[in-house]
């Protein structure tokens, strides 16, 4: 499609708006730039259909089912958008006073209160940014623990190799040593490796689980009580809280810092890399190092708090608020029976595929999984040389979105399928039909695959090329 500075015709351009009578305000000379910007000209309808045609370039959810894996790319019900919308909280101003933002104050602190329910922790930051913003500041919150009893010598993260890749990029930017541990044949954490690893320079684990194989660890009582007795504290990746909420609790299973990722599983819509919320809750014994200020309920209102042992702030003010308010309008609006019936829902939707699939694609593993499921292709692609690569750009030629490629990084060729809650059977068998339909057509014609997609205005782009040198910007001096 051409770009709109390509469809500008210079004086093609009407306003509707009146003539100004007041008298214009004269800037000084020196505020002024002396050359106009450079801005298309373009008629009204124009202009529409410029930006419609840009709409229809994009798979969203309302487009089509978006299994993009780890990712939680789920529908986001209109309600919380609605609610995050009320002038009453766009309006507001992050200086305000508290006396003055009663009411959002209010949302901040029962979106905590209700988090830590359903996490099993006892308090709450929500400035984090997203959840690998997240992790590094629970991170913090543990070097400070360590800090705070003179216990110097531990400066090492353990880190299942099953992990979001965001865990061990988060312990090295706190300034932890990542020391990985290996999984066993089941999936989960290798507990004699684990026991090895710990000692006196132990400062914690980072846990995700379900681990990037969709995988729920059933020693998880036994890891924490292994980090606990070497005296490290124990870190839970909750971004993917899809599976489980509702059912257990992060608090429960042993752990002492948690961060979820609010637009994963609570609603807003995050493709895109739009606002996210990556929230940081504790137990009691560390919460006096959460970033500074948390809300408090005070006898005279909501007020903002500073820990007294504050890692200080990791963000600028209280967090993306208005994901916050999604998230609290989520939780409402499902209540206690519809959080536990949403992640039951994801568990079916991802078993339900996973056991149509699994007579043509061989499974990571042989158990039930959680919220996601992770297909191998590397038989497929010794048998017919058709990559994993290549079943996800054929995928887009049926209009869905491909899986997360080549993650988790320990299963080779593999394709990483998370449907979420909110599809419907008929969506699921369709989306079941489509990747059977590729697996058959690798075998009968992986010449097609090969050149896949055929159907999208882009087929195949130089991904390294787009990653290393993006061009993000027009040349006018093309004109
Ligand atoms: C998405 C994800 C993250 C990172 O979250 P961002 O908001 O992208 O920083 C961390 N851990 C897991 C398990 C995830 O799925």
């Amino acid at each position: 499609m051409k770009l709109i500075f390509e469809r500008s015709r210079t004086g093609r351009y009407e306003s509707l708006i009146p003539e100004c009578d007041v008298t214009p305000y004269s800037f000084d000379a020196s505020c002024l730039s002396a050359a106009k910007p450079h801005l298309p000209e373009i008629s009204e309808v124009d202009l529409s259909r410029h930006y419609t045609e840009l709409m229809k370039q994009v798979h969203g959810v309302n487009d089509g089912f978006y299994p993009l894996g780890s990712c939680t790319m789920k529908y986001n019900p209109k309600i919380n958008e609605k609610t995050a919308s009320f002038l009453k909280f766009t309006q507001m101003h992050p200086l305000q006073s508290a006396a003055s933002s009663q009411g959002s104050l209010e949302v901040l602190y029962t979106a905590k209160k209700l988090l830590c329910e359903i996490t099993g922790m006892d308090d709450m930051t929500f400035q984090p940014a997203a959840g690998a913003h997240g992790e590094y500041t629970g991170l913090l919150l543990i070097r400070k623990y360590h800090q705070m009893r003179n216990d110097t010598k531990r400066v090492n993260i353990i880190v299942p190799d099953s992990a979001h890749g965001t865990n061990p990029a988060s312990a090295s930017m706190a300034g932890f040593k990542v020391i990985n541990i290996p999984s066993n044949a089941e999936g989960g954490v290798d507990l004699d490796a684990l026991r090895n690893a710990v000692n006196e320079e132990t400062a914690g684990l980072m846990l995700t689980n379900p681990n990037t194989l969709g995988i729920f660890d059933k020693n998880i009582l036994e890891i924490t009580k292994i980090v606990h007795e070497a005296g490290g504290l124990c870190y839970y990746d909750g971004a993917n809280l899809n599976a489980i909420m509702g059912h257990v609790r992060p608090g429960d299973m042993g752990f002492d810092c948690v961060h979820l990722n609010l637009h994963k599983t609570f609603s807003t819509p995050h493709g895109g890399g739009g606002p996210r919320s990556g929230p940081v809750g504790c137990k009691e014994f560390i919460k006096d190092y959460l970033p500074k200020p948390v809300v408090e309920k005070t006898p005279i209102g909501y007020d903002w708090v500073t820990p007294v042992h504050s890692i200080g702030q990791v963000r600028s003010f209280y967090g993306n608020f208005l994901v916050v308010v999604k998230a609290l309008t989520y939780i409402l609006t499902l209540g206690k029976e519809g959080i536990k019936e949403a992640s039951a829902n994801a568990v079916l939707n991802a078993n339900y595929m996973m056991n149509r699939l699994k007579e043509y694609y061989p499974m990571s593993s042989s158990k039930i999984c959680m919220h996601e499921f992770v297909m191998s292709l590397e038989e497929l692609k010794k048998e017919t040389g058709v990559s994993a690569m290549d079943v996800a750009k054929g995928s887009l030629d049926f209009g869905i979105h491909p899986p997360t490629m080549y993650f988790p990084l320990i299963v080779h060729e593999a394709l990483m399928i998370e449907p979420t809650e909110t599809e419907s059977k008929e969506s699921l068998d369709e989306a079941c039909d489509i990747f059977i339909r590729l697996y058959k057509m690798a075998h009968e014609d992986p010449e097609y695959l090969h050149n896949a997609p055929h159907n999208t205005p882009i087929s195949r782009p130089d991904e390294v090329q787009a990653a290393r040198n993006p061009v993000l910007k027009y040349d006018f001096n093309q004109e």
